[in-house]
Order: C-alpha cells, then structure tokens, then sequence
C-alpha cells in the first residue's frame, strides 16, 4: 500500500493540543512495525493554488498565503499563521490528493484485477496520507485547526480531471464535518456521511448526506452498531472512492472528545468501514483527522492501527 508522508507535515504551531509530532511518531512506528520500508514512502507535491481554488475562495487563498487573518479569524481558525504553516498544510492538502490518486490506481492494478478473475480473495484497494483531513475548513474560513479543507480539495481535483465521477466522505473523527458537508451541499456526485459525538464542536452543524450525532460516552457496542447500520446507505450512493477521515479522537481517554471508544473498539470500527468498501470493490484514500488522547502514544497506536487494518485487509 502507498504510504503518503513528509517530514516537512511537522511545521511549529507552538504549544498547542494538536500534536503536530504524531506524524512523524506514526511514520517511525509503521517502519518498526514492518508496515513499510524505510525509503518508500511517498514524497506529496504541494496542492496547487489553482486545486485549492476548486474548493477556496481566491480572498481566502490570498489570505492564507500572505498573512492579513484579523484576530477574530485566527481565534477561529485556532492556529497562528506563518508561512510555514501555511506551507505545511498546503503540502498535507497535496498528500491527501496524492493518497486519493494513488488508491483508484491500485484500484485498477492489474494484480488485484488478475487476483478477481481467478476467484482469489478480494483484496482493499487503498492509500494514507499520514496528515490530513481537515474537515472544518469552509471555502472562504478556516476551524478548528484547520486551514484547508483537503478532503474536499482532493475529492473536487479527481473529479476534474475525471478519475472518478462520484465519491463518499466517510468521516469518523468525534467531530462533525462541518466544512465538508458544506462543501458539498446538494452536489449529487458527493455522498458526505459524519458520525459524531452530538453534543461536541462544532455547535452549528450543516447537514451532510447522513449525519448520525451519538450521546456523550457512547461505547464501542453501540458505536459499532451505529456504523454498520449507517454503511449500507453510505455504499448506496455507488461512490467510486471513498475518502476515510478516520479521526483517532473518538477514544475514551481523547481531551476533546467524550465519547468512550477502546483501542479494540477503534480498530473494530476501522475493519467495518475498510472491510465493507473492500467487499464492495471501493478505493479508499485514509487521512487522520484529530487525535488528542491525554498520552500522544494513544493516538499514534490508533492511527497505526487504521493503517495495520487496511494491510490486513490486503492493501
Ligand atoms: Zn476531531
């Protein structure tokens, strides 16, 4: 599996709860755990400024590039600006559309269609971008950590160049996707699906296709039971990729999320969104989202666990 990764995602956003360290931590911990070789990760170009214009608007882009965010805007967007950072994000917008490419490729790869023919096993196809998934930024704002929303950008830059026609957001962070979902309201080649502890940022939350809003402390049972039953509508749509914004902050012991999944119950709930898009013959291109678990060690384990499902899956 294509492994999307830069040492330059780490960029200084000062003493913050985003630990913009996990990365790197991720990158070090799929090496030892044999998950990929040293050397072959995938380096990601920069998102263009003409790909992040498909979803941003050209104010906002010239903001973001050049400085000029009033207080109010930066208090929102919950990170300083320089243009390192904005560099950093730019790059991780790239990787998410790297990830996305990649997965349709393996997709189509002649070995997976070979292995279809002879009735061998099905196997995932996937990509990770080990950054992303930035989805509360709105075309004209950035939230919560978020400056570009590189879920939508990647989605919109494979829809142009006509890799796909239709796509599905599934989207597990313990937040809503709230500039994702307004991104994409009523674009019919766009299923955005979200679930979500209700009663959590962001408090104003723009319907997506199929939102589902749990109660504070929902447990790995009724999380999982709340997803398998949301999937089949999700597969519904026929998406020809589906983009995974799998959010390590649904965990129990998350500063910014009150829900109480396990790790057993995060990596349960990543076998049934990869296991189901593997059985329906979907790409999926993975991004990490949030994760602030009280050790930064959590959140690292259950991003490389997502990553460990997909190859277990055959990725
Ligand atoms: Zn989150």
């Amino acid at each position: 599996m294509d492994i999307v990764y830069s040492d330059r995602y780490q960029v200084d956003i000062g003493a913050h709860v985003f630990p913009m360290e996990k990365y790197a931590r991720v990158r070090d911990g799929l090496v030892s755990r044999g998950l990929i070789r040293p050397g072959a990760l995938v380096e990601p170009a920069p998102a263009g400024w003409d790909e992040l214009a498909l979803v941003h608007t050209a104010e906002y882009l010239e903001k973001t590039r050049c400085g000029g965010f009033r207080a109010s805007e930066l208090a929102l967007l919950e990170l300083p600006w320089s243009p390192a950072v904005a560099e950093g994000f730019r790059l991780m917008a790239g990787g998410t559309i790297a990830a996305a490419r990649l997965a349709v490729e393996a997709g189509v790869s002649p070995d997976r269609a070979a292995a279809g023919r002879s009735g061998g096993e099905r196997r995932l196809a996937a990509a990770v971008n080990v950054g992303g998934g930035f989805h509360h930024a709105f075309p004209s704002h950035g939230e919560g950590f978020c400056l570009y929303n590189d879920v939508a950008v990647a989605i919109r830059v494979l829809l142009r160049d006509g890799i796909i026609t239709r796509a599905a957001v599934v989207d597990v962070d313990v937040h809503q996707g709230n500039g994702t979902a307004f991104v994409f309201d009523r674009d019919p080649a766009v299923f955005t699906f979200s679930i979500h502890q209700e009663h959590n940022y962001p408090h104003v939350k723009p319907r997506g296709s199929l939102d589902v809003g749990l109660p504070d402390g929902t447990d790995d049972r009724e999380y999982l039971r709340a997803l398998e039953r949301s999937l089949p509508a999700v597969m519904a749509s026929r998406p020809d990729l589906i983009v995974y914004v799998a959010g390590a902050d649904p965990f129990i012991e998350d500063q910014l999320g009150g829900l109480s999944l396990t790790h057993e119950g995060l990596r349960g709930r990543d076998f049934l969104v990869l296991s189901t898009a593997r059985d329906a013959g979907v790409p999926v291109a993975i991004v990490f989202a949030g994760g602030y678990a009280r050790r930064v060690e959590d959140t690292t384990a259950i991003h490389i666990a997502t990553v460990e499902e997909a190859v277990r899956l055959g990725a």
